[in-house]
Order: C-alpha cells, then sequence, then structure tokens
C-alpha cells in the first residue's frame, strides 16, 4: 500500500503539460497562458485628455483665479477619435473632450466647468498644473512591455489587457479530454426507470462538474456492466478518445471488481491499488505509455476525495497551471476525531472565520456514502498518517475547497503556496 504522497509524486512524475494551441481570445477565461505576452504598442498611443475641457499651456494660467481670469482664444475642436490640426501657441486653447488627443504645444486640461466660453474667447478661472487632466501615451502600457507572465491563469482583466495589446489569438496550454466511465451492475443513469431501486450514477456528474473545475474538458462515456466484456469495451472506447480515463467503482477486493484486471489485459501498466487514506484506500492507478487511468472507488465521497487529491492535481499540470493544489490554513478543531494511525483521514469540515482564526467542524456523519458531507463542506481536514487523534482545541491542516471562504480569511493567514502535500 503507498501512502498519499508517494501516491500523489507517481502520479505527478507520469503527467506532464500537453502542448500549446492558439484560441481566439474569448474563448480565453479560465485557460493558461503558455507564453509571455508582450504589448505591441503604447497604451494609450498618445498623450489624451483626462476630461472635457480646453487644452492649454499651463503658463498661461499662471495667475488665473475668478475675480482676474486668464483669456485665452480657441483654435479649434478635438472630438475623440480625430487628430488635432494645429499647435497651441501662448494664450491659445483647443476645445477637446474625453479621450481626445492632446494638440502639440498644450500641456494640461481644464475642466469645462473652470472656464465660461463666448464665441472663440475661453475665460480660465483657475491656474491648471503641468500634465493636470492629460492621461500621458505609454502611461499603462509601453511598447515592448511583458503584460502578463506564461502560466498565468485568464481571468477577465487579462483578456482586457490581451485585447488593449494586440492579442486576438492567444497561446494558451491544451485541456485534455477526460473520459468518465461508471461501473456497476446496480446503477443506473439519470433517466433511467425511476421506480427501480438502483442507484443514479452520482459520481459520473460530480466527476463531470470536478474535471471542468480542474481544467479538463469532460468525455462521458456511460455506465459498464459488472462483467469483463462490457468493461474492456467502455475502456478501450476510452482509451481511443481521451487523454485522461477515469473510472468509479470496481477496484475494491469483491469478486465483480474487474477493473484492474481490465487494464491490465488492455496492456496498461498498473502502478499502485491502494493508498493508505480514508475515505479512498481502494484506488488502481495505471498507465500505457501516454494515458494516466484513474481507477477511482465507487463511494460517492471516496470518488470525489480521490479525484481532489490526485486527479485534479494532475489536470492542472497537465493544462499548465503552476499551482497545483489548493489553498491550505491552519483552523482550530472544535471537537474530537480518532483516526486509524496508519492513515491519512480526509475529513469533510465547515470552517468559519473567526477573531482572526479558522475554527473547523465536521460536517456530520463521514461515512463515504454520505454525499451530503461533500455537499456541506468548504474544507477538507488532513490528519496526516501517524495521528491518533485530534482533539478540541487542536489545530489542523485544512484545505480550502470553497473559492469564498478565501475572501474571509486575512491573507497573512493562509499557507504559502505551493502545497507540497498533507504532511506539511
Ligand atoms: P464498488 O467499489 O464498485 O463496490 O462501489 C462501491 C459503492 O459505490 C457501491 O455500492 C455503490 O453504492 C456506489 N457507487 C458505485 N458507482 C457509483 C456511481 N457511479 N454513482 C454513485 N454511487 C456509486
Ligand atoms: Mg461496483
Amino acid at each position: 500500500m503507498k501512502t498519499v504522497e508517494e501516491s500523489l509524486a507517481r502520479i505527478l512524475d507520469f503527467v506532464a503539460p500537453l502542448g500549446v494551441e492558439k484560441i481566439p481570445l474569448t474563448e480565453c477565461l479560465n485557460r493558461v497562458l503558455a507564453e509571455d505576452a508582450y504589448s505591441t504598442r503604447h497604451i494609450p498611443p498618445r498623450d489624451n485628455s483626462a476630461m472635457d475641457g480646453y487644452a492649454v499651456k499651463h503658463r498661461d494660467l499662471r495667475n488665473a483665479s475668478p475675480e482676474s481670469p486668464a483669456v485665452l482664444r480657441s483654435v479649434e475642436e478635438i472630438p475623440a477619435g480625430s487628430s488635432p490640426g494645429k499647435r497651441i501657441g501662448t494664450g491659445e486653447a483647443a476645445r477637446i473632450m474625453t479621450g481626445a488627443p492632446v494638440p502639440d504645444g498644450a500641456d494640461a486640461v481644464i475642466k469645462i466647468e473652470d472656464v465660461d466660453v463666448e464665441d472663440d474667447r475661453v475665460r480660465c478661472f483657475t491656474p491648471v498644473e503641468e500634465g493636470e487632466n492629460v492621461r500621458k501615451r505609454g502611461e499603462d502600457v509601453i511598447e515592448g512591455e511583458a503584460v502578463i507572465a506564461a502560466g498565468s491563469h485568464i481571468q477577465p482583466a487579462h483578456m482586457g489587457m490581451l485585447a488593449a495589446t494586440g492579442h486576438a489569438l492567444v497561446p494558451v496550454y491544451k485541456r485534455p479530454l477526460v473520459a468518465i466511465i461508471a461501473t456497476g451492475d446496480e446503477i443506473i443513469d439519470i433517466d433511467g426507470d425511476p421506480s427501480s431501486e438502483k442507484i443514479i450514477s452520482s459520481n459520473s456528474y460530480s466527476l463531470y462538474g470536478q474535471i471542468i473545475e480542474a481544467g479538463g474538458i469532460p468525455l462521458p462515456l456511460g455506465i459498464a456492466r459488472d462483467t469483463k466484456k462490457d468493461l474492456m469495451s467502455h475502456f478501450s472506447m476510452a482509451k481511443e478518445r481521451a487523454q485522461v480515463v477515469i473510472s468509479s467503482g470496481g477496484v475494491s477486493m469483491g469478486d465483480y471488481d474487474l477493473v484492474q484486471d481490465v487494464l491490465t489485459e488492455l496492456g496498461a501498466r498498473v502502478e499502485f491499488e491502494t493508498v493508505a487514506q480514508r475515505p479512498g484506500k481502494p484506488f488502481t492507478f495505471a498507465t500505457t505509455e501516454t494515458i494516466p487511468f484513474f481507477g477511482l472507488p465507487g463511494n460517492p465521497v471516496s470518488t470525489m476525495i480521490s479525484f481532489e487529491q490526485y486527479v485534479r492535481p494532475a489536470l492542472r499540470k497537465m493544462t499548465g497551471h503552476k499551482m497545483l493544489f489548493r489553498r491550505t490554513a491552519r483552523a482550530v478543531l472544535d471537537e474530537n476525531i480518532t483516526k486509524k494511525n496508519d492513515l491519512t483521514y480526509f475529513i469533510r469540515g465547515k470552517a468559519t472565520w473567526r477573531d482572526g482564526s479558522f475554527t473547523v467542524v465536521t460536517t456530520g456523519e463521514q461515512g463515504s456514502g454520505i454525499l451530503k458531507s461533500m455537499v456541506l463542506a468548504n474544507v477538507i481536514i488532513v490528519l496526516p498518517r501517524g495521528m491518533t487523534h485530534a482533539r478540541r482545541g487542536d489545530e489542523v491542516t485544512v484545505q480550502l475547497i470553497d473559492k469564498s471562504i478565501l475572501s474571509a480569511a486575512t491573507p497573512g493567514y493562509l499557507a504559502a503556496w505551493p502545497w507540497k502535500g498533507p504532511s506539511s
């Protein structure tokens, strides 16, 4: 039996980033940028006005006041999107709109509220500083500047910046197609006979969501019966079509747990079949030349926890993410937990931020079939191998699986990246 750390290390050692594709900017959200993005231009491209008003020489307004305004002559009007035709000389001004280029000779803009206009005479009631209300050429970005680093997880602000700097097609890491195979004669799909006492394949759907969240593309391949023949046909289809294969169920010790045999017959190498953890001890990891096969356990919580601990970091590595793991924090336990010494426990918890630290309780009944324990959880409490119990008041490590909890905590309280595994 492998430890959690050994299993994770083996899996991460096997997988590698898939490669790079160029895609339209509108499809980039949540993808990972594969190359540093440089700007092809200055932003703004030239000095422009931050206000509606008059472009002036600030020296002309040095002594302006309500009692003794400076009087200038307006020589032209510059709407946004047009080019100035004239140079501003001493005693001159130009009507200018927000975003319009500042004409040569002018070095400031006086707001429209601070002037009084009659024909081409502009009376200015207040001085302005040099550069006032002018956005300088290149003040946001200069030509050639690296604006977004390779490895960045693309968010809406990045999309805006990529557009502003001229990137219509964006190099991002490819996403793997991830096959989902449910197994079990007792399992039906959601549209199966509602009067039947069979179990709906919730795993197919929790995995579907987890795959998308982790950056993969789910490829659901239905439910395989507990026969070698049916399992073989599902797994060979998966092997043909996907870059990653995930199954649930059929990896325990029962007579109908045939996944491992079928993988071996397909020519895959079984790397390990159990991990010293709860839930999720039965877990078959197998590989061919290029494809990782994750034979996850069937119980709904075990499936999700095993995905979370192993498949998610693997998919993140394949899709070019730098941060493979959830953020972790320390939390004060508000109940007693006993455990087996030789297993790492992944307990579903509900953490709250109170008076500068996290307090955490379990989400109740922790059986591996109690999916509610996942639904209620915002953290996973990690109790490492070697620990026999944790008591109320003890500090424990929690993985933050619900992003909203991050906003509650002060940044200094969160553990630093990268997280090296549950024992760190
Ligand atoms: P197994 O390891 O195949 O014996 O599966 C363990 C238990 O997990 C079964 O008794 C089922 O109740 C449950 N199970 C297996 N597959 C699924 C699934 N796709 N969706 C929900 N529950 C499942
Ligand atoms: Mg089964």
